[in-house]
């Protein structure tokens, strides 16, 4: 038995089988139990030995190594050429791509093809066609052209644009990305081509997240190549930016997600009291990982392996059945487009080891929640990663430009910054003392504090050495010690040689916060770049006194967005209000950033999103948003309801004929249960009432902005009403009555 569905007895409520809870067999929650209990593996062993994993890497990828193969000279330098410089592509140059592509994908059994594209849901969208086209003699040709691969026309008109799409300019097209690689998956009943694509509107607007992705990264590296260009370095070798997103995720028993329309609708659990034991003992954080899992997690890894995805590490986090996944960090639109496969692989590869990958970011209330950290820098071929500050950063002026470039753009820019990792699911997460803050700081650590510090005084002249730790036992080797510490409630960290973005969230696409990140600091190294410029007029000898001025003068102006000490202290919260820093709760409170003028002129100065394209996005997510939170409080409402209601019912009516019964025959009887519960149940139905109301009201506001509000400061706090009465009535219902698998159970059976 894999599913488990919601079974009830008559309608009438009479207990016809089963032991006395009115389901047949047994309430969902039991079966799901009998289930989980019984599991077998059903995936067969895979032969790793056979092919092992290493050899697995990038088979499934139309990568550099098999155009070179495939295609002739000429056209596999032009295409580089378009690759590496961005180049304009040539259209003669598609239809030998194309053809090549077509041969490779049919010997590795495709049928179909897909154009890959990312809409402003954050999810991932295919179209398929088939390549085959009859040929008029009553067979069929395998055919794909040139302009197949470039344009597709994949309709979606049901995306949200955010108004960009009108009915009357309805059409949207895919533009093949020749800077990612098409790649097949695999299916046991076939395999598809896929072609990762931009989807823009008939008009050239972006409708989905590759496209500013890839128009940030250019950005970003026209601003650094003029600061490169000041230290003496003219080579002109492309800055990218680069990611390295970790993704945690929780895994649960398919029986028990089935079992809980919460989490099959929502992703989350709106029920469920706290469990006896939780997560105090932080048993679970790197343990043994358990082997149904771990042999998800090989599994998983040779799927991305063939995708050409570097998945590096992997371990179990703190909460209990939750884990992490990280690959090696990558160029970011390819990181990006790769971090859309990964969930994706986690959530299929789950399902054939009878488990549920939950990549929501509170599925459990009061168990840790999941991030995605996303690591970022910037680098060229010829420069390496240019946010090595080296052994001595004071001494690394070039390090310490786009260092204090940084701190600029996000000080300028914690609005924008909060704004992109605003989700409905998110909001549950940043603040709660697990994750960052919703006031975004950056941790800098002791060394490059000091640094920056010595720099507002007029120069810096010295760094704190790293020095080594002595662990004070002769037969372990001494180690080499990071210049600073690691703080782990910083939402924006330098780490060392790159900074970690830690408010992401773990369900997110990590295009929008690159994008921001990409924009905000090509922003800012274009600010540096002309002061400087102005500065030296051309003449080197000037540019150390120039340095020393401005970045004093970032500092002075932007240096309070600098934390090292501990986010979720309520110290913090006082101070940064004091600091003027920005404190933006809730997704209702920071997507109004986005339509700020600064953001507005950034993004289109930068050429990376236009002002219809920006309100367009603010309109998505917000409607985005209100949507989540209508489906959970259209869930809360049926699962209190007709779950929990009846289960509540059950037991009062238990505990009534059991006093009456006693009566009658002249005992006395404690009313106290049944009094709790009788309270309890009046306070359910009451809450319910008040949700619904809120929500209906809700609903009738015609502004994007006051939708969300009211979803946000009405109907949340409606929702966590019923929630609580309901987990009230789980502590003194029956078990053998409860409808949903609790806690414990979905956290520690496995
Ligand atoms: P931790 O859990 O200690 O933060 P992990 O090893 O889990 O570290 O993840 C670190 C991530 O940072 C990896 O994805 C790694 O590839 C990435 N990373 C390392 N260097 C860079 C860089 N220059 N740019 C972007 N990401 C980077
Ligand atoms: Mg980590």
């Amino acid at each position: 038995m894999s599913t488990v569905s919601k079974g009830k007895a008559g309608s009438n409520g009479t207990t016809t089988t089963g032991n006395g809870n009115g389901y047949a067999g047994g309430t969902p929650r039991m079966a799901a139990i009998a289930a989980v209990t019984n599991y077998k593996p059903s995936a067969p062993a895979m032969n790793f030995l056979e092919t092992p994993t290493q050899e697995l890497f990038g088979s499934n990828v139309f990568s550099k190594s098999v155009m070179k193969d495939r295609l002739p000279k000429p056209i596999f330098k032009t295409l580089m050429k378009t690759i590496e410089t961005g180049e304009k592509l040539d259209t003669t140059v598609a239809d030998y791509v194309a053809s090549a592509m077509k041969d490779w994908a049919i010997e590795k059994g495709a049928t179909h093809y897909a154009h890959v594209f990312y809409p402003l849901t954050g999810s991932t969208a295919e179209k398929h066609d088939s390549f085959l086209s009859p040929d008029g003699t009553g067979s069929a040709i395998a055919e794909f052209s040139g302009s197949q691969l470039i344009q597709g026309e994949p309709d979606g008109s049901s995306f949200p644009t955010g108004g960009i799409r009108q009915t009357f300019e309805a059409r949207g097209y895919t533009a093949w990305d020749v800077t990612s690689n098409a790649y097949i998956m695999e299916n046991p009943n076939g395999t598809t081509l896929c072609i990762p694509t931009a989807f823009v509107s008939w008009t050239g607007e972006a409708l989905d997240k590759k496209t500013p992705v890839l128009r940030s990264m250019q950005a970003l590296n026209k601003q650094a190549q003029r600061i490169l260009t000041l230290f003496g370095k003219t080579d002109g070798a492309m800055v990218s930016s680069t990611a390295g997103p970790e993704q945690e995720y929780f895994l649960v028993d398919r029986n028990f997600f089935f079992a809980r329309p919460d989490l099959l609708n929502a992703g989350r659990t709106l029920f469920g009291a706290a469990p006896p034991k939780g997560q105090e003992f932080d048993d679970h954080y790197f343990g043994a990982i358990p082997d149904r899992v771990l042999a998800f997690m090989l599994e998983s890894e040779r799927e991305l392996f063939k995708l050409g995805i570097p998945v590096k590490t992997r371990h179990n986090e703190v909460a209990p059945g939750q884990y992490e996944i990280a690959p090696m960090y990558e160029f970011a639109n390819i990181a990006t487009d790769h971090q859309q496969l990964i969930m994706i692989t986690l959530r299929k590869v789950a399902e054939k080891y009878g488990m549920t990958c939950l990549t929501h970011e509170k599925p459990f209330a009061g168990v840790n929640g999941s991030g995605k950290h996303v690591n970022w820098s910037m680098g060229s071929a010829t420069q390496g990663n240019l946010m090595d500050p080296g052994e001595t950063p004071h001494e690394n002026a070039q390090f310490l430009v786009f260092c204090a470039a940084v701190i600029r753009a996000v000080h300028k820019f914690q609005g924008l910054l909060r704004a992109v990792v605003a989700s409905a699911s998110n909001d549950h997460r940043l603040g709660a003392n697990e994750a960052p803050p919703a006031i975004i700081s950056i941790f800098l650590g002791d060394q490059l504090t000091d640094v920056f510090e010595q720099i507002k005084g007029g120069g810096a002249s010295s760094s704190i050495p790293r020095g080594t730790l002595e662990i004070g036992a002769d037969v372990l080797p001494p180690l080499p010690k990071d210049a600073g510490d690691r703080n782990r409630t910083s939402p924006f960290a330098f780490t060392g040689n790159r900074f970690e973005f830690r408010a992401v969230g773990s369900n997110q696409s990590i295009a929008g916060p690159l994008v921001a990140m990409n924009t905000i600091v090509a922003d800012s190294l274009d600010y540096c770049a002309t002061k400087l410029e102005e500065a030296t007029g051309g003449d080197s000898s000037k540019l150390n006194a120039a340095l020393t001025k401005l970045m004093s003068e970032i500092m002075n102006e932007h240096g309070s967005i600098i934390f090292n000490g501990d986010g979720y202290s309520d110290e913090w919260h006082q101070e940064a209000e004091k600091r003027g820093l920005l404190n933006l709760k809730t997704t209702a409170d920071a997507l109004p950033s986005l339509e700020q003028d600064e953001v507005k002129e950034l993004f289109s100065k930068y050429n990376v999103l236009s002002e219809r394209e920006l309100e367009s996005r603010m309109e998505t997510y917000l409607e985005q948003y209100c949507l989540s939170v209508k489906v959970e409080t259209n869930l809360t409402i049926e699962m209190a309801r007709t779950m929990i209601f009846p289960a509540a019912v059950r037991y009062q009516n238990e505990l009534a004929s059991t006093c009456a019964n006693l009566q009658a025959i002249g005992y006395e009887f404690d009313k106290d249960t049944l009094d709790v519960v009788t309270s309890l149940v009046k306070s359910l139905q009451d809450s319910i009432a008040t949700l619904e109301a809120a929500a209906e009201k809700a609903e009738t506001n015609d502004c994007p902005k006051a939708h969300a509000k009211a979803y946000c400061f009405e109907v949340l706090p409606a929702m966590n009403d019923v929630r609580k009465y309901a987990d009230m009535l789980e502590g003194y219902v029956a078990d053998d009555l409860w409808p949903l698998p609790t806690y414990q159970e979905m956290l520690f059976i496995r």
